[in-house]
């Protein structure tokens, strides 16, 4: 046995030449070595991870699958990236202000498996007994206190409430719950919540619930967990996972104390004497009590009588109840409460801050209102690849998120891979989610959530995919040559991809007659023959099959006398371009516009 010489990482198959390359021998001493197992192989030949691992411990390495080590990478990055909402409400505050408060915990997991069963079931436990003959309303969070300890739940289970908080910047919760069904397992809609936990930055909690049915196999759920790297502790991990049963109540005091625990690491602070902000849960109107804001205080204190402003929102709170419906004055950090007095509901996900007066208020309203107007006119604020670089120019921290679906199995890797190796000390690059499949609505929904671009390989898109990406303006870049797609995302980070644009013809007109009018000079009365023929569009004339001119500005575009800004095929107009005006009865105009291609 040779000296133990440090640890390889070994792929799941390389070929004999890569493997000798890896340990620094030469491909003959590896092939040697493996006729010796009994293995007859070419220097080119794949062999799997069992095989090397044999060669490698003999040729006294320790190996170790690559697969593991990246996913700890992955693990480890996603790790450092903490929700950016915290940082930014405590950098105003000094260290020594700053008190823990009470978690807001997030339950997320594929439909079906228990999410509502269990806020019901704590909430049953915890809250009703407490509270003889007090209602509960439903407020879209609630409080409960355990040993002491108080936890906030979100209860708008989904991810989708999730991803709305997350469009808009707001993270709210401090550690997601994850429910996976002890008789289902891991399935799709898992993965994809565990996706957005990932993407907010916050710890993640199993609840493996319904063990109480016959059916339940706890133990092949946690190797599937596992697998998306969700190790259990018990097995080494450092997951917490914690079977429950939201039918007969069993585990939810284990459920409970890991959420302590877990809080207990996380940087869950406040200064609750600072001004309060925090993020708007709910909003609506009920008759008779106007907009009613269901807030959840992130930071400081919220009191009866402050200004609140929450996107275009705002008023002086009137009254305020939590989540019993008890009137409360005073709602400290972690708290949620619903409160009266505001001027129209604020929408979910929309952050909220107490401001001076309601002078104060009206002032940053309207700015808002007028940042808005401009920003219809202006392009998507979405993130393109074009944009990375100039986006990112003054960011302290340089990161391209990426979401990347691929066509098979064997393509996955290599791309990833590719992608990953991009990253330098000034760039990072992030892969969200790497999946086989077309692009789905899902991932759409994820990019937008956290800022992401979709690059497809060899894939299509869905059509809900689509109509999601282009409401939300998101960009999906698909490619089929891999060194394209690599070439690209690689410009991109050094701010030189320039978008691509092509002239798309949208309409033609046939000239029928020629009229000189003095100040303009000749007018081409045309009549449209195909598509649509528009003011701002480019004009080309062609005489007989020879274009006479192209690139023109249209000056004039009437129907009977009425300038217009564009004209349908079957209808009459005139047309002036400007620096063309020799039209010739029988000429053809074609109109194009400019539209980006990638
Ligand atoms: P959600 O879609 O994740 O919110 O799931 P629900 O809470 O609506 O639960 C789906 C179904 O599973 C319902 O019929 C529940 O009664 C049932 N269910 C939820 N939790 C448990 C459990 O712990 N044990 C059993 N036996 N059934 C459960």
């Amino acid at each position: 046995m040779a000296e133990k010489r440090g640890v390889l990482e070994v792929p799941d198959f390389m070929t004999v030449r890569e493997l000798s390359e890896l340990m620094g021998v030469s491909p003959i001493e590896v092939m040697k070595q493996l006729i010796a197992n009994g293995v007859m192989a070419s220097i080119n030949q794949q062999i799997d991870y069992d095989t090397a691992a044999i060669i490698i411990e003999e040729m006294g390495y320790v190996p170790r699958p690559l697969r593991e080590v990246e996913e700890e990478k992955r693990q480890a990055e996603l790790e450092a990236q903490r929700p950016k909402w915290r940082t930014e409400l405590y950098a105003t505050e000094e260290m020594e202000n700053l008190q823990k408060r009470p978690p807001v915990v997030t339950i997320l997991g594929h439909v079906d498996h228990g999410k509502t069963s269990l806020l019901d079931a704590i909430r049953q436990t915890r809250v009703a007994d407490a509270e003889a003959g007090g209602i509960t309303q439903a407020i879209g969070a609630y409080q409960i206190t355990y040993n002491g300890n108080k936890i906030t739940f979100i209860d708008t289970p989904g991810h989708e409430a999730f991803t709305a908080m997350r469009a808009r910047g707001a993270q709210g919760a401090d550690i997601a719950i994850l429910v996976v069904a002890a008789d289902d397992g891991v399935m799709p809609t898992t993965r994809e919540a565990l996706d957005h936990a990932r993407a907010a930055g916050v710890p993640i909690v199993v609840a493996l619930n319904k063990i109480d049915k016959p059916n339940a196999n706890p133990e092949y759920v946690k190797q599937q967990l596992s697998e998306i790297g969700l190790t259990p502790d018990e097995w080494g991990g450092d997951t917490l996972v914690i079977p429950v049963s939201a039918r007969t109540h069993e585990g939810l005091d284990n459920l409970l104390e890991a959420i302590l625990l877990v809080a207990e690491d996380a940087d869950i602070f406040a200064n609750p004497n600072s001004k309060a902000a925090g993020v708007v849960l709910e909003g609506r109107v009920e008759s008779g009590r106007g907009a009613i804001a269901t807030l959840l205080v992130q930071n400081g204190t919220l009191k009866q009588g402050d200004v609140v402003v929450a996107g275009i929102s705002y008023g002086r709170i009137k009254s305020m109840f939590d989540d019993r419906g008890n009137k409360v004055k005073e709602a400290e950090p972690s708290m949620p409460v619903s409160v009266m007095g505001l001027s129209e509901p604020p929408s979910a996900g929309e952050r909220f801050e107490v401001v001076k007066n309601i002078k104060e208020a009206r002032s940053i309203v309207e700015e808002r209102l007028q940042a808005s107007a401009e920003a219809q006119q202006g392009p998507l604020a979405a993130m393109s690849l074009e944009d990375f670089f100039k986006r990112m120019a003054d960011a302290e921290r340089k990161e391209l998120l990426l979401i990347v679906k691929v066509d098979v199995f064997g393509s996955l890797e290599p791309v990833v891979r590719s992608l990953e190796e991009l990253s330098s000390d000034d760039v990072k690059i992030t892969i969200l989610r790497s999946d086989i499949g077309n692009v789905t609505e899902s991932d759409v929904n994820l990019a937008s959530a956290s800022g992401a671009i979709i690059i497809g390989f060899n894939t299509e898109v869905d059509n809900a995919a689509e109509r999601a990406a282009a409401a939300l303006g998101i960009e999906i870049r698909t490619y089929n040559i891999i060194y394209k797609l690599i070439e690209d995302v690689e410009l991109a980070l050094k701010g030189m991809l320039d978008p691509v644009y092509e002239d798309k013809q949208i309409g033609t007109a046939q000239v029928r007659q020629v009229f000189h009018i003095s100040k303009i000079g000749n007018v081409a009365g045309c009549y449209v023959t195909s598509g649509v023929v528009r003011r701002n569009a480019r004009a080309r004339v062609v005489r007989q099959g020879n274009v006479l001119a192209e690139g023109l500005q249209v000056t004039s575009l009437k129907r009977v006398a009425e300038d217009v800004r564009e004209v349908r095929a079957g209808f009459e107009c005139g047309i002036a371009l400007d620096k063309f005006s020799e039209f010739e009865e029988g000429d053809i105009i074609e109109f194009t516009v400019r539209e980006r291609v990638n």
